[in-house]
């Protein structure tokens, strides 16, 4: 049996989170804690706290991630843009701690043209600082990227490479993005490609660090850069491909989170669904 389960709206108050995720079908769901699209996030109203760690328990469902709002950008080398994305970081950090969610997953974000080594002393500085304003139990994850033009955290070579510069390193863990590990030309349509990235992983970081997989097809070929998500099995990656990386034990372990789209082929019950059929 996998644990599968996908990304949920907070619309309305955000213990309404829990029932979608029941609805739906989730034995483990993601949200943004607030407005992923602004730098402001009004506070946690009190009972609604209270509400969501009830639902949560009451449901089973474990565990909940959090995602970082988009606008924080950790690797930027402009300093005010980088100290609100430290500011946000932190903030975000202490909701996870109020909400008794055990996980926040962030971007590394970009380096603006300052280059990839700029781009990662400037994420490991932000990590450090959010991590010492916040202290606390949650965990959070780096998430690997598309590979879009100057963003930071592409490679497991990346990954390794930031990790490394974290003091509090049973803090930090990752997040495997199965669309923008394709995109970055990780070839996971065969088994021999997903040997390959495993391995890796497993040499250069542990397979121990990967907390949660972001399970998403994609609509960019192999190697495109593309951060474009599709249902599962409808992309390139295919439902052999993921029928194959669903044999996989480091990766039928784990907490799965479909970030596919909504639309009139299939909706979030569907590709749950879909993950837990190919599972077997
Ligand atoms: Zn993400
Ligand atoms: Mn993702
Ligand atoms: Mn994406």
């Amino acid at each position: 049996m996998v644990r599968v389960g996908c990304h949920v709206s907070i619309a309305g108050s955000i213990d309404q989170a829990v029932g979608r995720a029941v609805e739906r079908g989730c034995d483990t769901f993601q949200i943004f804690s607030r407005n992923p699209r602004g730098w402001k996030a009004k506070d946690l109203d009190a009972g609604a706290v209270a509400a969501f760690r009830e639902r949560v328990s009451a449901s089973g469902i474990d565990p909940v991630f959090d995602h970082m709002p988009y606008l924080p950008n950790l690797a930027s080398s402009n300093d005010e843009i980088h100290g609100k994305s430290v500011a946000a970081l932190a903030a975000e950090l202490r909701r996870c701690e109020l909400l008794a969610i055990p996980y926040l997953i962030t971007h590394l974000g970009h380096h603006g043209g300052a280059g990839t080594e700029s781009g990662h002393g400037r994420v490991v500085s932000a990590i450090n600082r959010a991590l010492v304003e916040a202290e606390g139990g949650t965990m959070l994850l780096l998430e690997n990227t598309a590979g879009e033009k100057n963003s930071v955290g592409t490679t497991v070579e990346e990954l390794r490479l930031i990790m490394d510069g974290i003091e509090a390193t049973e803090r930090i863990g990752v997040c495997f993005d199965t669309c923008h590990a394709f995109a970055a030309g990780y070839d996971l349509r065969t088994r021999d490609g997903i040997e390959a990235v495993l391995g890796a992983f497993d040499e250069q970081i542990g397979l121990d660090r990967l907390k949660v997989v972001h399970l998403n097809d994609s609509r960019g070929d192999l190697g495109s850069r593309l951060d474009r998500h599709e249902h599962i099995g409808l992309g390139f990656i295919g439902e052999e491909g993921f029928r194959l990386l669903l044999r996989r034990p480091a990766i039928r372990a784990l907490p799965l989170i479909c970030e596919t789209p909504v639309d009139g082929r299939r909706g979030d019950a569907g590709n749950i669904a879909k993950v837990r059929e190919l599972a077997g």
